[in-house]
């Protein structure tokens, strides 16, 4: 009897479930967090660090504000959020490492504060609660510029909400760098124009509130936002120190211009946050990071709306963007159909 048992239910979870394996031999043990030269805006969500379900933390609604605003927990009456780590904030925990790439482990590990902590763009994860996703994403809907291909849209620097820490012609040559990241894969031209009240796609830098319900927070924190298709409002916060060239921007809390608008530029044309850390698309970037490269994920997802650029060519691509793309297939493609039972099931609770 217990022989069948065995041969019928233990061993195929044994030999299939990396997840379970994983429980007994912990993916990492670093409790400390990297030590970094900025202050970061959410630094006092350090203290939830090593909290799991049963935790009760002073504060711990704001670390559910936090989670409800990138689209991971549910509104609770009148955002009445309690510091109780409950079931429905693990679920949330284990949403939010799933779709950003991390080791579920449904506890405010160290990787996963550092995550939280990081500056980030301000657009939802989550956007419609959909379920966690590996690769890139689509706003709900899927919505693109409906426009013949190849098709142009201008673009237009607001004539007042503008910074003057750096040059407007370095603000332009830095989004125009952006602009071609995009060009270069797919049949879409982005074109300048003095026209601002006309242009499809506005710039503009903002502080604080500013009129479309998502408000900037000073300096780090949420760094910028962009809306989805055909909308082509592009906010940037004015209070970061916005940067085209790091040997020049000497401040640990520089944030490279051309890395940001290239993020919110695939937000512009439709896509949402992708969970591959190396891709364009992933919701952070921290101080004095640059990453404005495409990756095979960002391409794809980009190719998918509007198809490919006749000229873009896979062998453009840098050995380093094709490997890091590829490692993140090959960790895709070992997930167990276990893990990805357990992930449909957490997104299935959390509907
Ligand atoms: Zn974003
Ligand atoms: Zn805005």
């Amino acid at each position: 009897m217990f022989s069948l048992f065995f041969g019928f239910v233990l061993l195929p979870l044994l030999i299939s479930s990396p997840c379970l394996s994983a429980r007994t031999t912990p993916i990492y043990q670093d409790r400390t967090l990297p030590a970094k030269n900025y202050t970061y805006k959410w630094q006092n969500f350090e203290k939830f660090l090593d909290a799991s379900r049963g935790s009760q933390v002073s504060d711990m609604s704001e670390l559910k504000k936090y989670f409800h605003h990138f689209g991971y927990l549910k509104v609770e009456e009148e955002m009445n959020f309690t510091d109780l780590f409950d079931e429905k904030f693990e679920l949330a925990v284990n949403k939010y490492q799933a779709k950003l790439g991390l080791p579920v482990t449904g506890k405010l590990d160290s990787k996963t504060i550092d995550q939280i902590m990081s500056p980030r763009c301000g657009v939802r994860d989550v956007p419609k609660m959909l379920h966690a996703t590996r690769h890139y994403a689509f706003f709900g809907g899927q919505p693109r510029w409906d426009r013949s291909i190849p098709m142009t849209l201008t673009y237009a620097f607001s004539p007042v909400n503008l910074i003057t820490s750096l040059s407007l012609q370095d603000i332009r040559d830095a989004c125009k760098r952006a602009f071609g990241h995009w060009a270069s894969v797919i049949p879409v031209t982005f074109v300048e124009t003095d026209d601002y009240g006309f242009a499809d796609i506005k710039i503009g830098f903002y502080r604080g509130d500013h009129g479309d319900e998502e408000a900037f927070d000073g300096v780090l924190g949420i760094l910028g936002h962009a809306f989805s298709p055909e909308s082509g409002r592009f906010h940037l916060d004015a209070a970061e120190t916005w940067a085209v060239d790091f040997q020049v921007e000497k401040s640990d809390e520089a944030i490279d211009l051309e890395s940001v608008a290239t993020h919110e530029i695939g937000h512009l044309l439709g896509l949402a946050h992708t969970s591959v850390k190396e891709a364009v698309m992933y919701p952070s970037l921290k101080p004095r990071e640059k990453k404005i490269d495409l990756k095979l994920d960002d391409i794809r997802g980009i190719q998918a709306l509007y198809g490919s650029n006749p000229n873009f060519s896979i062998q453009n691509l840098s050995e380093s963007d094709l490997s890091s793309n590829y490692a993140v297939d090959l960790r895709i493609g070992s997930l167990s159909t276990w893990c990805v039972l357990l992930l449909g099931l957490v997104s299935f609770l959390c509907l």
